[in-house]
């Protein structure tokens, strides 16, 4: 990336972590991404398994850290890390979480719940450092000094894509997503966002890095139709 900014993978898969030699090329963690800019600001996009290594990374520096954690949505790919995240056990860290919320569950509420009890051994209030949340929906935020746009995208129960501007850079976070081809929305029998194609495209216009859910070949894509991912094709047909 541009100078002094780092970007780095620490979870890549979907669905269910996949340990075995034959995961080793890509890793086995499931979604976690490192933005990490030139004035230190730490943003994490989604806490998949991923996030356990990335936190043990900031575990041994003498500062106290602060991250901002996106969470594009709440399938269990997407926070079944967070219980991990070393930083959130050490007094003085900062950390807030960034989502959206429904009418029905409040953002602290969807992640205090996979901490009840029943699920953990830690509750999420019991956790040292300082934990915030900041609840988004659909526009423009400025996080950390940082603009951030924000769409939501085809997914079942829906989901958050991202896009990061600092200074002249533009880096883009969209998974999990579904980008239809034609023959798709002509009926459009499952209610699609039929504009998100659209404003992901006019947001990551001249974008330095699209990161982008790319699970299927095209052959596979056509028995999954309403799955909410794409196809590899329509993905690079988005970033032409
Ligand atoms: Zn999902």
């Amino acid at each position: 990336m541009k100078a002094g900014i780092k970007v780095k993978f620490w979870g890549v898969r979907g669905s269910i972590p996949t340990p075995g030699i034959k995961y080793v090329k890509y890793g086995g963690n499931t979604s976690c991404v490192e933005l990490l800019l030139p004035d230190e600001q730490l943003f994490i996009f989604d806490a998949g398994t991923g996030i356990r290594e990335l936190g043990n990374s900031f575990c041994n520096r003498e500062k106290q850290l602060k991250a901002h954690i996106f969470l594009s949505h709440f399938h269990w790919d997407h926070i079944q890390g967070l219980p991990f995240f070393m930083p959130s056990y050490i007094k003085g860290n900062e950390i807030v979480i960034l989502g959206m919320e429904t009418q029905e569950v409040k953002l602290d509420k969807i992640l205090s719940n996979q901490m009840e009890s029943i699920y953990s051994p830690v509750k999420l209030q019991s956790l040292s450092a300082d934990i915030k949340f900041h609840v988004l929906s659909e526009g423009n935020a400025v996080i950390d000094g940082v603009n951030i746009d924000t769409v939501f995208t085809n997914h079942p129960g829906q989901s958050m894509g991202y896009v990061v501007t600092y200074g002249k850079t533009k880096i883009c976070y969209f998974t999990d997503n579904e980008i239809l081809p034609a023959w798709v929305t002509e009926d459009n029998k499952l209610k699609y966002r039929l504009d998100c194609r659209d404003k992901i495209l006019c947001l990551t216009k001249g974008a330095d890095l699209l990161i982008h859910d790319a699970q299927y070949t095209e052959e596979e894509y056509k028995s999954r139709v309403g799955w909410g991912h794409s196809s590899i094709c329509e993905v690079l047909r988005l970033a032409k």
